[in-house]
C-alpha cells in the first residue's frame, strides 16, 4: 500500500514538474511574440517615415513638393515725421490696466520692452462692432491688431469654430510686425468694443523711437571725456554692445572702494553721488538723465572713488570693461582679414560665358524617367518664382534659370529687390556664392541664368539625414563664413541665411543662393525693414530697433544649431510664438552637442548685436578663430583645396537626382509693360 502511495506521489511530482516546464515554455513563446510585434511596429513606423521623407520616390501617392519655411518681408516706407500726438488716445486708468493685463498675457506682446508697451497703450484706438460683423477675414492681408475690451467674438477657420474671444484677449498681433495673410476669421457674436492698432502706426513709432533713442545715446556718449577720441562709427558700436539695467530706489549702483568694472549712462531717474569724508557720507551731487558715471573703469583698473545710489527707480545703459575691450580699440574695427584672393578674383568663365550666352540658345533639360518623364526639370519653386534646369546646344553646360513673373514682382512691390539682386549677384565673384552668368527679360518674365549647383539644397539633405555630424556642419558653416566675409567687406548684408538657401556644387562646396533680401549698408548705419525667415530673425529685427551686419551673425548661430540638431532652436508652428522665444533667448542644447559648438552658438546668438562674435572688434576673424572651427584650414578652404565632407551627401545619377521633383507649370504669366525693368 505504502509503496503504491509513494509511486503515486512520485508520478504526481513528475506531472507538476512537467506542467511547470510547459508553462515556462509558453511564457518564453509569449515573450518572443511580443518582441516580434514590437519589431514589426518599429519597422512599420520606419517605413512610414521613409515614405514621407524620401523626395526621390516615384510613387504617385508620395508628397513630392516639399514644404519649407517661408520668408517674410515688410517693405512699407516709414514716414519720418508722423505726428505722434494726433495718434494718442486718452484712456482711463482702468482701461489702461485692462490693456496692460491683456498684453501681459500675450506670448509675443509681453516680450516687448516697457517703452514699447507704454507706446502701444497710448496709441490703441477704440473700435466698436455690431453682432455678426466680421472683424478680420481669413485669407485677407492683415494690417491691424486688436485687444477685446468688451463683448464676445468667435474665431472661425475653414468654416469651423475654433474658439471664443472675450475681454482681455488679443488677436491678429502678427499683423503689427508685417504684412501677413490672416489664418482665421474673427466675427463679433455680441456688440463688441475693441482696442486696435495698425501696423503702419506701430512700426513707424517703434522705428522712429529707436532712431531717436540712438541719436540721444550718441549725444550722451559724446559728453564722456574718455570716449572723446572715438568717431561716430565707434560710438555706434558701443551703443550696440550696451545693455539696459534697472535699479530700485536706494539701490547702490557703484560703491566707493570697490573694484570698478562698468560704465553707466542714466536713461531715466536720478542718481546720488556720495563720498566718505572723515568717516561721514558727504553728498557730492545729484545726476540725472544723460549724465554718466564710471567711465574710468572702461580704460583702467580702478577702485571706485564715490558711491552712486539710485534716488528713485533708475534705468541705466551700461557696458562693462570686457565687453568694451571687445568692441573697441578700433584699429581693428575694420572687420576683415581677407587675403588678396578676395580683392582680385579672376573668373574667366564668367566673361567668356556671359558674353556668349543668349536666352534663345538655352534649352530645357527634361526628366529622363519617372512620373514627369519628358517634362522640363524644375529645380525649385520659391516664393517669387521657379528655377529650371537648362543647357545650351553648343557646349552642353548646365545652368539654373530663375524665372520670375514681372507682374508678380510689381504686385508684390519687389521691383527694387529684384533689381538689387541682379546687380549684386553680377558684381559678386566669390566661390561661396552662386555665380550669375547672365540676366534677361521679356514681356512676361525676368530670367537669371545662374551656375547650376548640382548637389542640391542643404535643406533637403538635412531632412534626409536628420542632422549632420560635427565635421560636416563645421564645413558648411565655414563656407558660409567665407561668403559672409566677402559680402560684408563689400558692404552687403545677406539677411536670409537658412538651409534652404545653401546649395552644394558637384564637389560638395557650399554656396549661398537667393539674394532677394540682401542690402547694401554703410558701416554705422542701421536699416529698419522687417525681413528674413522667422526662425532665423535676430531680436533687434523683431523689436524694430534697427539692424545691420550683426543680424547675419545671429542667423549663423541659428544655422549651426540647425545643422547639428536638425531643427532650429526657436521654433513653433505659430510665428508669434517663435518671436516670443527669440526675445526670451533661452536655448536648449541637446546632450550630444559638444561644448565647442555650444560656445560658438551662444556667442553668435548674443542678444546685444554689439557683443556678437563676428561683430566685435576683431570682426569675422573671431569667428574663424573659434575652436569649433579648429579643423578648418581657412586658406586652403578659400583655394578650394580641401576635401569637402559634404560629398557624401550627394547622390549619383541623372543631373537632377539631388533635387525634389516638381510638375511643370504650363501657365504663362501676364505681360507687364510698366518699364520698371529697364535696367534689368
Ligand atoms: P524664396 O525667396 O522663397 O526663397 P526664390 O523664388 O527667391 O525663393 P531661390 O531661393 O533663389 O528662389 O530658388 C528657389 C530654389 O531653386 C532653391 O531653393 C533651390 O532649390 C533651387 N535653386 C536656386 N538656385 C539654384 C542653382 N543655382 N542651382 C540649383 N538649384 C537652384
Ligand atoms: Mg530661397
Amino acid at each position: 500500500m505504502e509503496a503504491q502511495i509513494e509511486e503515486l506521489r512520485l508520478q504526481l511530482e513528475k506531472q507538476c514538474q512537467l506542467n511547470k516546464e510547459l508553462q515556462n515554455q509558453n511564457q518564453a513563446l509569449e515573450e518572443r511574440l511580443k518582441q516580434k510585434e514590437k519589431e514589426l511596429g518599429e519597422l512599420q513606423s520606419h517605413l512610414d517615415e521613409l515614405d514621407v521623407s524620401s523626395p526621390h520616390d516615384n510613387n504617385e501617392s508620395t508628397q513630392e513638393v516639399r514644404q519649407s519655411r517661408a520668408a517674410v518681408l515688410a517693405i512699407e516706407p516709414i514716414p519720418e515725421d508722423l505726428d505722434l500726438t494726433t495718434k494718442r488716445v486718452q484712456k482711463t486708468a482702468s482701461e489702461k490696466a485692462q490693456i496692460m493685463k491683456a498684453i501681459g498675457k500675450n506670448d509675443f506682446l509681453s516680450r516687448l520692452d516697457d517703452e514699447q508697451i507704454t507706446m502701444m497703450v497710448e496709441l490703441l484706438r477704440e473700435v466698436d462692432r455690431c453682432p455678426g460683423d466680421e472683424v478680420i477675414k481669413e485669407g485677407s492681408e492683415g494690417d491691424s491688431m486688436y485687444i477685446v475690451a468688451a463683448g464676445e467674438l468667435k474665431v472661425i477657420q475653414a468654416g469651423r469654430d475654433l474658439r471664443t474671444l472675450t475681454s482681455g484677449d488679443v488677436f491678429g498681433e502678427l499683423a503689427i510686425l508685417y504684412n501677413c495673410r490672416r489664418t482665421a476669421s474673427v466675427k463679433a457674436i455680441t456688440a463688441v468694443k475693441l482696442w486696435c492698432i495698425e501696423r503702419q502706426t506701430y512700426r513707424t513709432i517703434m522705428t522712429n523711437k529707436s532712431k531717436k533713442k540712438r541719436e540721444q545715446l550718441m549725444g550722451f556718449l559724446k559728453t564722456a571725456q574718455t570716449l572723446k577720441g572715438l568717431n561716430d562709427l565707434q560710438l555706434s558700436k558701443i551703443i550696440d554692445s550696451m545693455e539696459e539695467v534697472r535699479f530700485q530706489k536706494n539701490e547702490v549702483i557703484v560703491r566707493e572702494g570697490s573694484e570698478g568694472n562698468s560704465f553707466y549712462i542714466i536713461l531715466q531717474g536720478e542718481v546720488l553721488v556720495t563720498k566718505k569724508v572723515n568717516g561721514q557720507q558727504k553728498i557730492i551731487r545729484k545726476m540725472g538723465q544723460g549724465e554718466h558715471f564710471g567711465e574710468q573703469a572702461l580704460i583702467r583698473e580702478i577702485l571706485r572713488t564715490a558711491t552712486c545710489t539710485a534716488v528713485g527707480s533708475v534705468t541705466c545703459f551700461s557696458i562693462d570693461k570686457e565687453v568694451f575691450e571687445e568692441t573697441i580699440p578700433v584699429e581693428t574695427l575694420q572687420l576683415y582679414d581677407d587675403s588678396k584672393f578676395m580683392e582680385n578674383p579672376t573668373t574667366p568663365e564668367r566673361t567668356s560665358t556671359s558674353t556668349s550666352l543668349r536666352l534663345k540658345d538655352l534649352i530645357p533639360v527634361l526628366y529622363q524617367e519617372g512620373r514627369y518623364q519628358g517634362e522640363p526639370v524644375t529645380l525649385g519653386v520659391g516664393g517669387f518664382g521657379r528655377v529650371e534646369l537648362v543647357t545650351t546646344l553648343h557646349h552642353g553646360k548646365y545652368y539654373a534659370m530663375k524665372k520670375v513673373s514681372k507682374k508678380h514682382i510689381v504686385s508684390k512691390r519687389q521691383e527694387q529687390h529684384v533689381l538689387f539682386e541682379k546687380r549684386i549677384l553680377l558684381a559678386i565673384q566669390c566661390d561661396f556664392i552662386v555665380r550669375l552668368h547672365a540676366a534677361f527679360k521679356d514681356a512676361r518674365y525676368i530670367y537669371m541664368i545662374m551656375e547650376f549647383c548640382s548637389g542640391g539644397e542643404i535643406w533637403t539633405k538635412l531632412k534626409e539625414f536628420g542632422r549632420f555630424d560635427e565635421n560636416t556642419a563645421v564645413f558648411i558653416a565655414a563656407c558660409v563664413v567665407e561668403a559672409y566675409a566677402y559680402l560684408h567687406k563689400k558692404g552687403v548684408m545677406y539677411r536670409d541665411l537658412k538651409p534652404e538657401n545653401l546649395m552644394l556644387d558637384a564637389k560638395g562646396f557650399v554656396k549661398l543662393v537667393d539674394f532677394g533680401f540682401a542690402k547694401e549698408l554703410s558701416r554705422g548705419v542701421k536699416t529698419y525693414s522687417f525681413c528674413g525667415t522667422p526662425e532665423y530673425m535676430a531680436p533687434e529685427i523683431i523689436q524694430n530697433q534697427g539692424h545691420d551686419f550683426a543680424a547675419d551673425f545671429w542667423s549663423l548661430g541659428i544655422l549651426v544649431f540647425e545643422l547639428l540638431v536638425g531643427s532650429p532652436p526657436f521654433s513653433s508652428s505659430e510665428p508669434q510664438k517663435i518671436y516670443a522665444k527669440i526675445l526670451d533667448g533661452v536655448m536648449k542644447f541637446p546632450p550630444y552637442m559638444t561644448e565647442a559648438a555650444r560656445s560658438l552658438i551662444s556667442k553668435l546668438c548674443r542678444p546685444r548685436p554689439g557683443q556678437r562674435l563676428g561683430n566685435t572688434k576683431n570682426g569675422i576673424k573671431d569667428v574663424r578663430h573659434h575652436r569649433w572651427f579648429n579643423s578648418i584650414n581657412w586658406h586652403k578652404l578659400r583655394m578650394g583645396q580641401v576635401e569637402a565632407p559634404t560629398v557624401k551627401l550627394i547622390r549619383k545619377g541623372p543631373c537632377y537626382i539631388n533635387f525634389d521633383r516638381f510638375p511643370f507649370d504650363k501657365t504663362q504669366a501676364d505681360e507687364e509693360f510698366s518699364g520698371w525693368d529697364r535696367d534689368f
